[in-house]
């Protein structure tokens, strides 16, 4: 007698092996003294939902299915005196080769990151089991064993079965199963027994699975338990603050309550349904169910779309939640749909209703747009960047820190309503942080009149600049470009003091001697009042933010040599000149004067490399005392 071939005999058992990583994430979750979870029911509905919408989107193209008649629906059925409970559903179903794969293979690396996740004290396991695809094997938090038997939607796949007890291995093999789609029994754990009362499990489905769109049966019930609103498409007048907050919990798990949402429905000119949020933070949570960036897109209630990127331009891409149209075609496949020309229309009605939003927490909430602006600021410049088009109906909605108001937000309109007499233009200064661009001698001339200026410290910043050259007749204009420097031209009380012309000469040459290729000109600033000196570009060099911009994309760029310009009345150049200054100690000085101003631009190439002089002056300054 020949040993029976598993994958020819159907007749056969096939026992597998779980990987290691599955075998230490079923021992978690076996002695897990698990207060909640009934979240096993919510992960194994919320597979027979995905079920069923996948069926669903394949009927939409396709009519070789399976009892193309059947109800889509959830069926459970409870036998208390056995602690037996099943969940069957009519939806796409697994062939023996997916079941291996969905339910034997797949999760290691998910496995991995769940049994990660579950070593923090404070893990909260109904919070994290669904995040990492492993989602069905929450069942053996409540079960002595599992049977899944499975029959794929396509007509000529024949129904498989998937045994396991929790243990190391699981097994598969043929079945008897008649109608499409995942049948999962369930022999609860002896303390589990509560999930084999049907109440307990109505109660259940409320909590959780209430929005679920497919009807879910219990028993010969002829009544569906859950609600399955669409919440989109209900009216806002018939819903509670909790309901709206409960589907952001179940449709994005993210436990911080969002910072505004956006229901609407428009009729022209499309037909649309939407139901959006702006989450309260930028960064995904660790444990945050949606994994992509994207809304939700459904046809007439259908799901065509996880994560759809076409909806909203990308700098909203953190916006979350769902767009259900009337309009887009239903019985086409996804491509058509995006060649259908809706797309853009769809796309323009909502990416105003986003701006609308957030113009109305400018005027109405502004705490809550400045908590908005913390965490999203970032892709609004983005958006300003990118397309200088569009992005102007981004310019109000900016935010800045300025050198008089360092501590609160100003829009563009506050600056220009608070703009000096005969000013024309709005300044700005763009460096590392705001302490050091305070502190920079570009400064200066500010400073003493009492000007306004934006610091622009932020990376992204220097993209803005790309976008947002003007604020309604208003030029942007960097404060460290050389030509501002002739308008505003400081008041100079301490003019006396300034050194005599041909000693300046002098200076400058010894400046250009040892500085020598480092520097295109060294000359008499008009611009430093209390600065020693500061760096300026030559006339036509690529401007400032370019040249960051340039830092920032990694290309090989060499910051264009600049202009030392110093400051003819300051104390420290007269000292330099001074016959008894030693020669070397003033090489020395000049070249630390250099590094200063590149450490204020943010361009000093080794900061590190200072120490070394600095001790040398240091013994300079000792011995003179001495
Ligand atoms: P996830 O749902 O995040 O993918 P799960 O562990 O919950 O992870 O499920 C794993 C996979 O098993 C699913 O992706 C799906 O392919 C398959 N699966 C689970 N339940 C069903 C079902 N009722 N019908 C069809 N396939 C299912
Ligand atoms: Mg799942």
């Amino acid at each position: 007698m020949t040993e029976p071939n598993p994958t020819t005999n159907p007749e056969a058992v096939q026992s597998f092996s779980f990987k290691a990583e599955t075998k230490q994430l079923l021992n978690i979750l076996i002695h897990s003294l698990y207060k909640e979870r009934e979240v096993f029911l919510r992960e194994l509905l919320s597979n027979a939902s995905d079920a069923l919408n996948r069926l669903r989107f394949e009927m939409l193209t396709s009519q070789d299915v399976l009892d193309p008649e059947a109800e889509l629906a959830i069926r459970i059925q409870v036998d208390k005196d056995q602690r037996k409970i099943s969940i069957q559903d009519s939806g796409i179903g697994m062939t023996r080769e997916e079941i291996i794969e969905h339910l034997g293979t797949i999760a290691e690396s998910g496995a991995r990151k769940f049994i990660q996740a579950s070593q923090d004290k404070n893990a909260d396991f109904s919070q994290i089991i669904g995040q990492f695809g492993v989602g069905f094997y929450s069942v053996f938090m409540a079960a002595d064993w599992v049977r899944v038997t499975s029959r794929s939607y396509r007509p000529d796949a024949e129904a498989v079965s998937w045994y396991a007890t929790g243990d190391d291995t699981y097994q598969v093999s043929a079945a008897e199963m008649a109608e499409r789609g995942t049948k999962i029994e369930i022999q609860l754990k002896e303390d589990a027994a509560e999930f084999a009362e049907e109440f307990r499990i109505q109660n259940v489905i409320h909590r959780h699975s209430d929005y679920i769109g497919f009807p879910i049966y219990i028993g010969e019930a002829k009544e569906a338990v859950n609600k399955r609103t669409s919440l989109w498409r209900t009216s806002k007048s018939e819903l509670s603050e909790e309901q709206y907050q409960d589907f952001y919990r179940q449709t994005t798990l993210d436990w911080e309550e969002p910072l505004t949402r956006i229901h609407f429905v428009t009729d022209a000119p499309v037909q649309i349904y939407a139901l959006l949020y702006i989450p309260a933070k930028a960064e995904r949570g660790m444990f945050a169910l949606r994994k992509e960036d994207g809304l939700k897109l459904y046809s007439r209630n259908i799901l065509i779309d996880e994560y759809n990127k076409d909806l909203l331009p990308e700098y909203l891409r953190f916006v979350q939640g769902v767009v259900d149209s009337e309009d887009l075609p239903l019985n086409v496949a996804r491509e058509t749909v995006q060649a259908s020309g809706l797309m853009p229309r769809l796309k323009k009605v909502l990416t105003g209703q986003v701006l609308k939003e957030l113009e109305s927490l400018v005027k109405n909430s502004p705490e809550k747009y400045e908590a908005f602006w913390q965490e999203f600021g970032g892709y609004l410049k983005q958006g300003v960047a990118s397309d200088m088009v569009e992005g102007e109906k981004l310019h109000d909605l900016l935010r800045f820190r300025t050198n008089l108001h360092t501590e609160t937000w100003s829009g563009l309109a506050d600056y220009s309503g608070r703009m000096k007499e005969g000013q024309k233009e709005i300044y700005y200064i763009v460096g590392e942080d705001s302490r050091s661009v305070l502190r920079s001698p570009h400064l200066d001339t500010f400073r003493e009149q009492g000007m306004e200026v934006l610091l622009l410290t932020e990376p992204m910043d220097s993209f803005l600049l790309m976008g947002l050259r003007k604020y309604k007749d208003f030029e942007l204009k960097n404060v460290a470009q050389a030509e501002v420097s002739a308008e505003q031209e400081p008041a100079q009380e301490n003019e006396i003091e300034r050194i005599a012309d041909a000693d300046f000469t002098t200076l400058i040459e010894r400046f250009k001697e040892v500085l020598g290729e480092r520097v295109t000109d060294v000359r008499a600033s008009k611009r430093l009042s209390q600065s020693l000196a500061r760096l300026v570009d030559p006339e036509g060099a690529l401007n400032p933010e370019l040249q960051r911009v340039y830092k920032y994309l990694g290309k090989e760029y060499e910051i264009p040599k600049k202009i030392l310009e110093l400051n003819p009345s300051h104390s420290l150049l007269k000292s330099l000149l001074k016959p008894e200054t030693d020669a070397a100690l003033r090489s020395v000085i000049i070249e630390q004067i250099f590094d200063n101003a590149l450490l204020v631009e943010g361009l000093h190439p080794d900061p590190s490399g200072l120490a070394e002089r600095m001790q040398q002056i240091m013994e300079a300054a000792l011995a003179a005392k001495a």
